[in-house]
């Protein structure tokens, strides 16, 4: 193989090769089985880590984390020390290996955390393999409180990740499954993104600080075309997408399709999936990684949801699965789907999960930024539902009505050309309008926003399904006849979930009427969703499965309403910035320079009427720019003194936002009048068609 896969990773084959076979076979059953991890093992693994750290050119290692920001954290330390004969040598101990202590108290905790209490601690996670980039070994690490209490994205993770695996095998066994050991929740996460030139990225207050535009004119040209989706890849960004992969691989991430997407400048990465935890941390990796590698081509990368009006905004697409250690996907139909009874099994669970805690779901795909995106006929609507496909949800209803129930024959499709190959076709088609869709072999749950952590979303999943499975598990162990209680399972999930089951166009008007006489929740921004995380079922549902505590389910809850605060105030911020200081002298100077015009053709003899009365209209927008200006300066003192947090974040959702956006309706329309070579900054054709 031409490409040196994971050659910056510790992974098994590095650790086999360094490690004394019993140091080796412990660390195995830690990740595969998950079994306790053995204390005593740290020692020689940090040696080991440490020698081929230093053979790949570290200098230093880190606990990386990922605090409820989104994003990664961790502090570099030298692997230099002094040791007791006064020489300075290279160390790393078991002890740094397991536990780490970062300062708590510059993250979120949401009041987990009192400001005299600031430890925190980090701890290695061996299932996440370490890996070196730029002269640091990374180490993944879960991060919590003095108490541990989790104040990550990880440690929920986790521990979901391990209530699903024991739930499943519990119930494999009752199937009569004697071979699993062990049971993992897959996932794999397609990550969309904008690029644009680096120059005009840094001419943009906006862009920089918060990530998408806060201005510009529609461009005479946006998507209409269909003509980037899947189109030619530029040349520069196909350097930067070689260059991007050829990193992620040395990282140990499978990153495998690429393509541009259907807004100019937007494109796709796709990993192959692995195990959640792993997927997750290197989505965080991906992401990091495009970053760093669009500045290194004089490119941004843009994560932000909606970074540019008239045009899609950019999700991610969390493709997820529950996997044997033997090779089996639980979610797989099978040849006959209608009496695969194990297969059924787990799809009830799925149905029933979703039903029953979408509100969870839905906050688990709320951040500012998605509130731009999503039920805007480009992304999921704010209803979750399922889409099955017609041939497996008529399976269902035949088992619920008493019917036999029969699996559809392979079909061929009819191309019409004999020296076509034949294709066979698909069980469903795809609902690309459905935010919650069977594919084949797993569920793909397409409402995430691209910048946020996607290991959330999979923490509501395993638990949910954790919480139906546990149910089942009761009455196939009071059961003698395995398909008989099957199709009892399958009656009760129809009749009580069935309503979750949608295979229409989500888009619709009707379906939003449908889904409201439904009884679906219908919840329309992020502020509104953030409630979910204290609604007694939802507390009830993590502490029961030993996700959360309740104390967690709170802080999450005030992390969530701060980081929310804290962004819609940043950009109201920008705004007036840019508005105050770049957008109105421009306009005023413009505005000058025409009347200038005026005067001297007036002098001259010519009354030129339409230019007066340009200078009238220009001249009305900027007075409405500037007592804009006021306004939105007095909305944002009046947000500050609210006091509560909830509130705080319903006026800024209800009264700031809707004012920003009409006030930058009149910046727009001013930008659209003005000389583009008096424009403060570059616009939305320069972003997105010169890249
Ligand atoms: P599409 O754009 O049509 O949804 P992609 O090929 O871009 O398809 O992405 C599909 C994603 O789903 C990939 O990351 C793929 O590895 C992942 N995937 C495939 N099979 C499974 C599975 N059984 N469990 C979880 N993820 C899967
Ligand atoms: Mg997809």
């Amino acid at each position: 193989m031409a490409i040196n896969f994971a050659c910056k990773v510790f992974d098994d084959s590095e650790m086999k090769h360094r490690l004394p076979d019993s140091v080796f076979e412990s660390l195995q059953n830690t990740k595969k089985l998950g079994n306790p991890l053995d204390p005593g093992l740290a020692e020689a693994v940090a040696s080991a880590m440490k020698d081929w750290a230093i053979e790949m050119g570290a200098t230093h290692y880190t606990h990386w984390f990922q605090p409820m920001t989104n994003i990664t954290a961790g502090k570099h330390e030298a692997f230099l020390n002094r040791n007791s004969a006064g020489e300075v040598i290279m160390e790393f101990s078991g002890k740094a290996l397991i536990r780490g202590e970062p300062d708590a108290s510059s993250f979120p905790s949401g009041g987990l955390r009192a400001t005299f209490e600031a430890r925190g601690y980090t701890a290695w996670d061996p299932t996440s393999p370490a890996f070196v980039r730029d002269g640091t070994l990374y180490i993944p690490t879960a991060f919590c409180s003095y108490n541990g209490e989790a104040l990550d994205a990880k440690t929920p993770l986790l521990r979901s990740i391990q209530a699903l695996s024991e739930q499943t095998m519990r119930i494999l066994r009752l199937m009569g499954n004697t071979t699993t050991k062990s049971v993992t929740s897959m996932v794999g996460l397609e990550q969309e993104y904008f690029l644009v030139d680096r120059e005009k990225y840094e001419k943009r207050l906006d862009l920089k600080i918060c990530g998408r535009t806060l201005f510009g004119a529609k461009p005479p040209k946006g998507q209409e075309l269909d003509d980037h989706y899947c189109g030619r890849i530029r040349l520069r960004v196909a350097s930067f997408m070689k260059d991007l992969d050829e990193r992620l691989w040395d990282l140990g991430v499978i990153s495998k399709v690429k393509h541009n997407e259907v807004a100019p400048a937007q494109h796709e990465l796709a990993p192959v999936f692995s195990s959640a935890n792993i997927a997750c941390d290197h989505n965080q990796l991906t992401m990091e990684v495009m970053r760093q590698v669009a500045k290194e081509h004089g490119l941004a990368c843009l994560l932000h949801e909606k970074p540019f009006e008239y045009v899609n905004g950019s999700g991610k697409h969390n493709n997820w699965s529950i996997n044997t250690d033997d090779g089996l996907n639980l979610l797989k139909p099978g040849k006959n789907p209608a009496e695969n009874w194990q297969f059924l099994l787990f799809l009830c669970a799925v149905i029933t999960a979703v039903d029953r805690y979408a509100d969870l779901l839905r906050v688990s795909a709320s951040c500012p930024g998605n509130d731009e995106r999503l039920g805007m006929n480009e992304a999921p609507p704010a209803v979750i539902s399922i889409n099955l496909g017609n041939h497996l949800y008529s399976i269902l209803k035949n088992i619920a009505e008493g019917r036999r129930a029969v699996s559809d024959e392979a079909h061929y499709l009819a191309m019409g050309v004999d020296a076509l190959p034949a294709l066979t076709q698909d069980d469903s088609d795809r609902n690309r309008t459905s935010p919650f869709a069977f594919t084949g072999n797993r569920f793909e749950f397409r409402m995430l926003g691209a910048s946020q952590s996607p290991a959330f979303s999979i923490v509501v999943l395993n638990s949910a399904v954790t919480e139906a499975l546990g149910e089942f598990e009761t009455l196939l162990a009071a059961s003698s006849d395995i398909p008989e209680t099957v199709r009892s399972i399958v009656s009760k999930t129809v009749a009580e979930h069935g309503r979750i089951i949608f295979n229409g166009n989500n888009y619709s008007e009707e379906w939003r009427a449908e889904a409201r006489r439904r009884g679906l929740p219908e919840i329309n921004n992020t502020v509104e969703a953030i409630d979910a995380l204290i609604q007694p079922k939802n507390i009830a549902l993590f502490a029961k499965t030993g996700i959360f505590t309740e104390n967690e389910c709170r802080s999450r809850y005030e992390v969530l309403l701060e980081n929310y605060e804290k962004v819609v105030f940043i950009e109201a911020n920008t705004m007036l910035e840019m508005l105050e200081r770049q957008i109105i002298p421009a306009v005023t100077g413009y505005l000058g320079s025409i009347a200038r015009s005026y005067n001297e053709l007036y002098a001259a003899g010519v009354a030129n009427d339409e230019l007066k009365s340009l200078i009238t209209e220009l001249s009305g927008f900027e007075s409405r720019l500037i007592s804009g200006g006021r306004e939105l300066e007095a909305l944002i003192s009046r947000g500050h003194t609210i006091g509560d947090a909830r509130e705080t974040c319903g006026f800024l959702q209800k009264t700031l936002r809707p004012y920003m956006t009409s006030l930058r309706a009149y910046a727009d329309r001013a930008e659209s009048l003005l000389d583009s070579s008096v424009w403060p900054f570059p616009n939305y054709t320069d972003l997105l068609f010169r890249v």
